[in-house]
């Protein structure tokens, strides 16, 4: 069984004194919803972190009046309008380079500017491209924008402003759309978990409240209460983490 794959990484961290930092990013958020709640409410009984992906354009302060029972969320930049740019043929993007650079760069800008307003404290300035894709273009504009990390899926690269990535992705994008099998989700846990041990870095869990079946939320659930009654695992907000991997 898998989760015994987390446990025994989870044992192996123990062992080496290290604690495996985890971090939650859900993307998409816009309003308040039912699905939502649901997410605040699983992660508040683990005082659990979490980062919501925000997409600007529609968002407005019904979500951040919504935020402000809650102490465990805080809020990341998810491109500007979440529309994609790529031809029919290609993999969907946002932040590709389809566009002139500078009104990527200004969109970005009034993303981030927008949140700030909206979220205040509770903004980490941090990127999280739609669909996990960026041109390296603009990656390289930034840090003049005031972003201090990009949040994309996978190994991180060697980036400025540096990478704070999600390694676990919940849902079966290219199959039902619904969850992936629990066996997997736990045996990629822990398998990032182990890689942590030797080159350092957190395993980030990707979700999306909105699409979140019953597996998903029973995944989630269970890798909760095995982290929670871990001493060597760590739920940690995205804050911190920035933090600790700023030049
Ligand atoms: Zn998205």
């Amino acid at each position: 069984m898998s989760l015994e794959k987390l446990v025994a990484a989870l044992d192996e961290c123990g062992r080496r004194g290290i604690t495996a930092g985890l971090w939650l990013r859900d993307d998409d958020a816009v309003e308040p919803t039912p699905a939502l709640d649901t997410l605040l409410d699983l992660c508040g009984s683990f005082s659990a972190p979490v980062t919501l992906a925000v997409i600007p354009e529609m968002t407005t302060d019904r979500l951040a009046r919504h935020l402000d029972a809650s102490n465990i969320a805080q809020i990341a930049v998810h491109g500007w309008s979440h529309t994609n740019y790529a031809g029919e043929k290609e993999k969907k993007q946002e932040l590709g380079a389809h566009r002139d650079l500078s009104i990527v760069l200004d969109e970005l800008q009034s993303g981030l500017e927008k949140l700030h307003d909206l979220h205040g404290a509770r903004l980490v300035p941090m990127l999280v491209p739609p669909w996990n894709r960026i041109d390296a273009s603009i990656v390289e504009g930034l840090t003049g924008l005031g972003y201090g990390a990009l949040s994309v899926f996978g190994p991180e690269k060697n980036t400025l402003p540096p990478c704070l990535n999600t390694h676990v992705d919940v849902i079966d994008w290219h199959g039902s759309r619904g969850g992936r099998d629990d066996d997997i989700l736990f045996a990629e846990t822990a398998a990032r978990i182990l890689k942590t041990t030797e080159n350092g870095g957190a395993t980030g869990i990707l979700t999306h409240h909105l699409v979140h079946d019953d597996n998903v939320w029973c995944f989630l659930r269970r890798l909760f209460e095995v982290t929670a009654e871990h001493p060597a695992a760590r739920w940690r907000s995205s804050a911190d983490l920035v933090n600790e991997i700023s030049p």
